[in-house]
């Protein structure tokens, strides 16, 4: 079988077998999933796991999300044509290639500076011009864009209810999952007028942030 077809069936099992199962339903986002390839985002060695349910290292101690996460936060962040997504993590680039489908521009920071580079290389296989890929602490270097309309953390993050108040716009979301190292919580931050409304998902485990924000 070629390869293109091989990834093809691929693509279409993790939405029938992972995604719509667990309660997947914009379709915005499902063909996001059908459009990227996950392949063009893991090391070499595990390419051949792209499509698992699970996440896979990436190296530097990181990894890059499990495909249902990736979707779960996706759908939580309401995207349309119009937005700027910033996200900090940028890991592999394949959250934020995802993301790049559903929204106008994805501005997204990585700590690691080889993973930056790593990212960068990602997305360009894909042919994705509406992706910037920053190195440094991201929820430092996202103050100078204050107030965004959506973010999205995809790191382990304690409790940051004054920092996503302040960021946010008079409309804005945020999605990041919250607690401690060892787990967290998926939460969804979303700001209407002077009012902050925060509801929980479901239990995750991320890596933890970095910085002047993180543990
Ligand atoms: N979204 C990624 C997965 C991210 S893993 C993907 O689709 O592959 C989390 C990433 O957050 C790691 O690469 C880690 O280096 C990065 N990170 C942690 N703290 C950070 C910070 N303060 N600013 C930017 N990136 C950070």
């Amino acid at each position: 079988m070629a390869d293109t077809d091989k990834y093809f069936l691929s693509k279409k099992r993790l939405l029938e077998e992972q995604l719509i199962p667990r309660g997947i339903k914009d379709k915005r986002v499902l063909d996001a999933f059908m459009k990227i390839n996950r392949h063009n985002f893991v090391p070499e060695e595990y390419k051949k796991f792209a499509y698992d349910d699970r996440p896979i290292p990436i190296g530097y101690g990181q990894t890059i999300s499990q495909p249902y996460m990736v979707a779960a936060m996706s759908e939580l962040l309401l995207l349309n044509n119009r937005d700027t997504l910033f996200e900090i993590g940028t890991g592999s680039g394949y959250q934020a290639a995802i993301a790049s489908v559903l929204c106008k521009k994805v501005i997204s920071y990585e700590y690691v500076k080889e993973l930056s580079e790593f990212a960068s290389k990602n997305i360009s296989k894909e042919n994705l011009i509406n992706v910037q890929v920053f190195c440094g602490d991201g929820l430092r270097l996202l103050k100078k864009y204050s107030p965004v309309k959506r973010l999205v953390i995809t790191a382990a993050t304690p409790d940051l209810d004054d920092y996503i108040s302040e960021i946010l716009d008079e409309t804005g979301i945020a999605v990041l999952p919250e607690g401690d190292i060892t787990s967290q919580v998926l939460v969804r931050y979303i700001k209407i007028y002077r009012k902050i409304k925060k509801e929980t998902f479901f239990g995750c485990l991320f890596v933890p942030l970095k910085g002047k924000y993180g543990f």
